[in-house]
């Protein structure tokens, strides 16, 4: 029997422990005591090692200004992650919500990467900003608005797990009622590569076009809302895998 009877299936992400050897190298350096505290040092770091090391699924320094950008104009007091990885988008964004006093809420549905998120938000001192939670993104966003009504409506989400879940998690969302038109904005990463056809058709069609799509769709049990006005750009970028887009969605 293996020795890791309780690791992750291998979709989830392909374990071959470059996220805790980032955590030995981060501990490692000589400047530890000078990162320590400093967020924008501490993602720097990060930086080093994918350049340097190995290539980490981190949202990079090429998109991550666009989610600054958004961050900074629309200010949202909470601002909610699903995919969490080793925990570099939610330093970039804790930083910035931090200028604010707003909060980030990331969902990473494995432990051993929310470990090492955990062990890097608390050496940035990014605690009070940055909230991880272990679970599946459907089941901890249920749990949040239906259980425990911590989340009434989101201001701002940001979709980064698993591509083929960004259509499911979006009618789980739209079935919560938490999309508020005039409100709500949802971005979604690596809709061009790896791509997610089928998300960015709902969220660039109309009402009309969306209870089409409907007739033929496997809800799986959701309940979509195919009556809320999307309105959403696409900007692309020349990333290290490859172009890519960020799929930028108003709930009108
Ligand atoms: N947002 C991170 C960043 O930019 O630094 C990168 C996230 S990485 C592309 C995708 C992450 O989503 C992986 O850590 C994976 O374990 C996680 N994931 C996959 N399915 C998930 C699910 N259903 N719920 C929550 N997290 C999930």
């Amino acid at each position: 029997m293996s020795n890791r009877p309780h690791a992750p299936p291998p979709h989830i992400i392909g374990l071959d422990g470059r996220e805790v050897d980032l955590l030995h190298w981060m501990y490692s350096r000589p400047d530890i005591k000078q990162i320590r505290g400093n967020p924008e040092k501490v993602i720097a770091a990060i930086d080093e090692y994918h350049d340097k090391h190995n290539k980490l699924m981190n949202i990079g320094d090429v998109k991550g200004p666009t989610m600054l950008d958004i961050i900074a104009q629309r200010k949202p007091s909470l601002m909610i992650e699903l995919g969490g990885y080793v925990g570099y988008s939610a330093l970039l964004f804790g930083n910035a919500l931090k200028a604010h006093g707003g909060k980030l809420l990331s969902i990473e549905v494995n432990p051993e990467m929310a470990a090492v998120a955990n062990q890097l938000v608390e050496l940035a001192g990014l605690r009070e900003h940055v909230q991880i939670m272990v679970g599946a993104s459907n089941e901890v966003l249920e749990e949040l608005v239906r259980e425990k009504k911590q989340i009434k409506e989101i201001e701002l989400i940001f979709l980064d797990h698993w591509q083929k879940l960004y259509l499911p998690d979006l009618w789980l969302l739209e079935e919560l009622g938490v999309l508020v038109p005039g409100k709500t904005m949802l971005v979604a990463d690596n809709v061009i590569m790896p791509g997610a056809p089928d998300y960015l058709e709902w969220v660039k069609a109309t009402p009309e076009e969306k209870k089409k799509l409907l007739e033929k769709a496997d809800v799986g049990g959701r309940r979509p809302k195919p009556e809320l006005i999307y309105e959403t750009i696409v900007p692309e970028f020349d990333t290290d895998f490859g172009k890519d887009g960020l799929a930028i969605t108003k709930v009108l």
